[in-house]
């Protein structure tokens, strides 16, 4: 086995990587930006080399420095992750020229499945159906209107070195063919530097489902099941899960050997992933191959009982598989969350910024592969995705029920991430149901909805735990004013309840509570349903709380400024106002304030590049339409016009980084 290896990635990847090798005993080299000076996985391995400037063109993805820095520590093999360089020929030829091996696939099969018109090809050389659609990139927009004829609208348009979704776009029509096949040509080139695109039939409501499979110098070709990616985003998967509840034994044994086949066909060698897409009546077509450890490579881990790191560590090595098909075996049910630094409410802007409070989830269930901590920092260089959590359990509703709890301990503070809106979705009854398509969040999430309906118990439940955080909160200023009081004989003094006013979004609710002193165990009525609460860790600190209420616990984030409380529960948000009945008194008869926004200025809602303005002095512009663009993340957002008017000037320049609230455009309005 090798004594030491380099790994060419950072985030929850690197460290991820790292935890195997430690288990291993392989010693491991980690390379960093200067953005990552004081990143985790610079720490956490065995020794870490400086290899550039933040961006990633100058870091991350220049393959001489990484090659480089690996020979220069003595390393015998390179671990890419995925991301970067995981799925770059170049690279993987490079590492292999320089002696070193490479931890995935020989450079010859990257290229052959890295481009989706030859892995189609193949595949249907191996026997799979693939997603009907033109054969080869099209040459100009005549060719893709006739293909696009045949095949019947919608069509989607790919590119062929695609990944992560970037440059895919839907076109229902053809008047709309040309500029969206322009579109699609640009983002491909700027992405991936190959424009060359395709066309597929666009199918409409199917699931996402792939195959994990591993292969060996020796002839051994294994397929460690099915994962179901189907929760995506602008094609982006956000929750993934093993088994797929839509695939029963004999789907799993068909697409399982059918994925071998194709590795077969391909000399595939290491851990890869056959994508499908499957139809409500059971049919599945080939999408693509990825050639490379997968981002939810850890739900199939949970139900296989296998370390897929190690494995591909091991087969690098040039060991045979460890074990055969027949020893597969599929225990429960896995559930992976994505958590990333994200705006649900502001479109899922990309948010940045330092983690100024940490407090992840724990529980014998649950999985945290993190590469954050308090005090890192979310930068615009790299990917959004912080860090991934992981639950088991013997079903999938066990799995479910313990990501939910997992989504409500786990707080990150510092920048605005996609923690309730996952949790949202994982509430739902569609999800809760298992009725799954890739337009799941289209279909019941909307711009402006990012959260799920709700029943009056959920809402009962976040009005006791900051209820009962605002008495605490009140009672501990109380005591504190009064140091010099003694305290003996004073217990009594104590009302035998306490009663509040709480003013929901939409509703007020009336609160008693009362404490049985001995038993120190909560009665709270709530508009008179009564509610049986114990208070296990008043801990406040982490701006999370337990609460057992009627015996079951249940985890709660808030945050307080006066009588405002915040809080988030199994994907909801609210604010309530607290107040005492006098209080509530004297407020209800209050103007209510209203805030006079002026929206003359366009400020950038967020840190990063702008790759373009669409106005210049003088136009007219109308409320909403996309005046500036800026990359941030590796992403492109739009900012629109606050107003309708006249633009009075741009105070920005194409080319420019921003930071959040820089003045970008004033209007005459
Ligand atoms: P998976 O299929 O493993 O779920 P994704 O398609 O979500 O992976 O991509 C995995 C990671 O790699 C993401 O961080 C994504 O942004 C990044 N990524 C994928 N393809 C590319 C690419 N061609 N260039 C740069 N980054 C990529
Ligand atoms: P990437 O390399 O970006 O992962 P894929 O080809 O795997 O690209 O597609 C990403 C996602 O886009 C899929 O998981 C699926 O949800 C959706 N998708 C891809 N092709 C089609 C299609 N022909 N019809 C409908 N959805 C598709
Ligand atoms: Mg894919």
């Amino acid at each position: 086995m090798f004594d030491k290896i380099l790994i060419a990635n950072r985030g929850e990847i690197a460290l991820r990587i790292i935890r195997t090798c430690k288990k291993m005993g392989i010693e491991t080299v980690t390379v960093f930006s200067d953005e990552d000076v004081r990143s985790l996985h610079v720490r956490e391995a065995d020794h870490a080399v400086h290899i550039g400037p933040s961006p990633a063109p100058e870091s991350y993805l220049a393959k001489e420095k990484i090659i480089g820095a690996a020979l220069a520590c003595g390393c015998r093999a390179v671990h890419p992750g995925y991301g970067f360089l995981s799925e770059n020929t170049r690279f993987a030829d490079e590492v292999t020229k320089a002696g070193l091996v490479f931890i995935g696939p020989p450079a010859s099969v990257i290229s052959l499945l890295g481009d989706k018109t030859t892995a189609k090809r193949l595949a249907t050389q191996a026997g799979m159906r693939v997603v009907p659609g033109h054969p080869d990139p099209l040459n100009g927009i005549e060719e893709a209107r006739i293909a696009a004829k045949t095949i019947g609208y919608p069509v989607l348009l790919k590119p062929a070195a695609g990944g992560g979704g970037k440059g895919m776009h839907v076109v229902v029509k053809e008047a709309d063919l040309e500029p969206t096949f322009t579109t699609s040509q640009n983002e491909a080139r700027k992405a991936f530097g190959d424009d060359r695109i395709f066309l597929e039939k666009y199918i409409s409501r199917p699931r996402h489902v792939e195959i994990q499979i591993m292969a060996d110098h020796h002839g051994n070709v294994i397929y460690l099941g099915e994962r179901e990616c189907s929760i995506q985003r602008r094609y982006q998967k956000i929750i993934e899960e093993a088994p797929s509840p839509a695939v029963h034994r004999d789907l799993r044994t068909k697409m399982g050997r059918m994925a071998c086949a194709l590795a077969e066909k391909a000399g595939y060698r290491n851990a890869g992933t056959v994508e499908f897409i499957l139809d409500p009546d059971g049919a599945f077509y080939f999408l693509e191959m990825n050639t490379r450890l997968q981002v939810e490579h850890p739900v199939t881990e949970m139900v296989v009982g296998l370390d897929l790191v190690e494995l591909q560590l091991r087969i690098a090595d040039g060991q045979p598989l460890p074990l055969g098909q027949e020893a597969v075996h599929i225990n429960g049910w896995a559930i992976e969350a994505r958590i990333c630094a994200e705006d649900p409410e502001r479109d899922f802007l990309p948010s940045t910024g330092i983690i100024t409070r940490y407090a992840p989830p724990r529980g014998k269930d649950v999985r945290l592969d993190s590469g954050i901590e308090a005090g890192s920092t979310i930068s615009v260089f790299y990917d959004s995705m912080m860090s991934k959590v992981i639950t088991h359990g013997e079903t999938r509703e066990a799995a479910r029920h313990a990501m939910i709890q997992a989504l409500n301990r786990y707080h990150i503070e510092g920048v605005y991430t996609n923690r309730d809106f996952v949790n949202a979705i994982l509430n739902h009854p569609a999800f809760a149901e298992a009725d799954l398509s890739t337009r799941f969040i289209e279909e019941n999430f909307n711009k402006k909805q990012t959260e799920r309906v709700f029943n009056s118990e959920d809402l009962h439940f976040m009005v006791m735990a900051a209820t009962l955080v605002y008495h605490n909160r009140q009672t501990l200023v109380r005591d504190s004013l009064k140091p010099m009081t003694a305290k003996v004989g004073q217990a009594h003094e104590e009302k035998p309840f306490h009663d509040y006013v709480v003013k929901g979004e939409e509703n007020v609710f009336q609160v008693r509570l009362s404490r049985d002193e001995i038993s120190r165990h909560w009665s709270v009525n709530v508009d008179d349903h009564p509610y049986r609460v114990i208070t296990p860790h008043f801990e406040f600190y982490r701006r999370r709380i337990k609460l057992n209420i009627d015996g079951q616990n249940q985890y709660f984030h808030l945050q307080y400024r006066e009588n405002f409380i915040w809080v988030a529960f199994c994907g909801i948000t609210r604010t309530f106002e607290i107040y005492t009945p006098g209080e509530w008194h004297l407020v209800r008869h209050m103007p209510t304030a209203t805030r006079e926004e002026k929206n003359d200025t366009l400020f950038s809602p967020m840190p990063g590049l702008i790759l373009d303005i669409k106005v210049k002095k003088g136009d007219w512009v109308y409320r909403g339409q996309d005046l500036v663009i800026i990359e941030s993340m590796k992403m492109e957002s739009g900012v629109s016009s606050p107003c309708d008017g006249e633009v009075k000037a741009v105070h920005v320049q194409a080319g420019q980084t921003v930071e959040t609230g820089d003045v970008m455009i004033t209007f005459e309005s």
